[in-house]
């Protein structure tokens, strides 16, 4: 594959396989607020002390670099990104960077309704919030202790500032909440928002437990069908991401469906990941990961960084495999989700 360069001759963030990376997620912490079932164990989760964390200097860094190379779009994430102390300061001095026209965030939603309209003074556009239940006790049980009406709250101030889109982000698991399907086809159908059903991806579990709690995504359209529901697709796209979106008859909000293991998007793939200890990710699922910490401060070799992540970029994640209990060509991650950011 030849390399593509922008119209300045810098060269582009194109694999091998031809996918050009104009995404970069960045987890600003691995710590968070809940502990969500499906992200982390009960116990012996240990969080990396701040010093480890990339300093604001260092983030800004890595992204300028990026920027160079024809990042575009970026997303802040975790652990619960809200939680790094003066995330506003540093959405201003990443909105700043010449080249970065898009600032998301994902989030819990928890510190969301208070810090809205600072963060969106700052720069953040759009914005997802985490939501697998709209029923107290259920959400409690799988936060491990968190309060829905913060959640819900958070939407509400999220539509009123003008992020645009907002998301929901509903991981789907068997025998837990897949009973609030139709719950969450109705707020699509209500509000003017993009509920996006989310299948339940093996990071950092084992896998017995996993495949217990896995549940294909077309479980959703099953459940359209029997509700006599005919679900259009949407040719628009709301983002960056993989979703299929589709509105109901009538709707104000769409639906959309990720389902990286019954059916991978890895040929769209346009993101790289950095975790908040300073690692290049070019695979959410696969091991490998390049420091960045040692090279900022010499903008070649962080470059030189960002061409290696690509050229270990595997051709698709594998994550099927884990549930039919297939090998794997590579190495799976050993961080949990808040290790990586989602
Ligand atoms: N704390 C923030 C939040 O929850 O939105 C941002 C970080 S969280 C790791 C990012 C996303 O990953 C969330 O939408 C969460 O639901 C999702 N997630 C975490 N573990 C997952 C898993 N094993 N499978 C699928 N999605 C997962
Ligand atoms: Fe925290 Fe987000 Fe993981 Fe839940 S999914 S434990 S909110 S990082």
């Amino acid at each position: 594959m030849e390399a593509m360069v922008a119209q300045n001759g810098t060269r582009l963030l194109t694999d091998k396989f031809g996918r050009v990376h104009d995404y970069l997620r960045i987890s600003l912490t691995d710590k968070c607020n809940l502990r969500c079932v499906y992200c982390m164990p009960a116990e012996g989760m240990h969080f990396m002390d701040n010093d480890k964390h990339l300093s604001f200097d260092e983030i800004e860094a890595v992204v300028r670099v990026a920027a160079k190379l024809g990042v575009r779009r970026l997303r802040l994430t975790g652990g619960e990104p809200l939680v790094r102390p003066n995330v506003v300061e540093l959405i201003g001095r990443l909105g700043a960077i010449p080249g970065i026209e898009d600032i998301a965030l994902t989030t819990n939603g928890i510190f969301l309704a208070k810090k809205a309209e600072a963060l969106k003074e700052a720069g953040v556009t759009r914005v997802n919030i985490s939501l697998d239940s709209l029923r107290q006790e259920r959400f409690a049980q799988i936060t491990r202790g968190g309060d829905v009406s913060k959640v819900l709250e958070s939407l509400e101030a999220s539509i009123r500032v003008g992020f645009h889109p907002v998301k929901l982000n509903v991981v789907l698991m068997n025998d837990f909440n897949q009973d609030e399907i139709d719950d969450f086809l109705r707020m699509s159908m209500e509000r003017a928002i993009h509920v996006r059903f989310i299948e339940y991806m093996p990071i950092g579990h084992d896998d017995n437990g996993w495949r217990g709690r896995y549940l294909p995504l077309d479980s959703v359209m099953k459940r359209c069908e029997a509700l006599g529901l005919t679900p259009e697709p949407v040719g628009e796209v709301f983002g960056n991401g993989p979703a299929e979106y589709f509105r109901l008859p009538g709707a104000k909000g769409t639906f959309g469906l990720i389902h990286p293991v019954s059916d991978h998007f890895c040929g769209n793939c346009n993101r790289l990941r950095l975790t908040a200890d300073g690692n290049l990710k070019p695979c959410l699922f696969w091991q490998d990961e390049f420091n960045v910490r040692r090279a900022i401060g010499n903008e070649q070799a962080l470059e030189n960084l960002f061409f290696r992540a690509l050229d270990a970029k595997p051709e698709n994640h594998e994550m099927a495999k884990v549930l039919f209990g297939e090998e794997l060509t590579h190495e799976p991650t050993v961080r949990r989700m808040s290790q990586i950011g989602g």
